[in-house]
């Protein structure tokens, strides 16, 4: 799926879980590992990042459902 396909369905506070692992990104948390500062949607993510844990491209991950 194309990246920017995919967030029109992500909102600022969308969190995103990957689907080979299963990590959450929220972006209330940020990434420690890649420095992302809390508070950084998926959507503005650097382009290089990946999944912490399994290292897949961000385009594995999927919008979870809103509470
Ligand atoms: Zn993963």
């Amino acid at each position: 799926m194309n990246p920017l396909q995919a967030a029109n369905r992500i909102h600022d506070h969308t969190r995103l879980e990957c689907r080979i692992c299963w990590y959450v990104y929220d972006p209330a948390q940020g990434d420690e590992v890649e420095q992302v500062p809390p508070g950084t949607p998926f959507t503005a993510l650097p382009a290089h990042w990946r999944c912490p844990q399994c290292d897949a491209e961000a385009d594995k991950f999927l919008p979870l459902e809103e509470g």
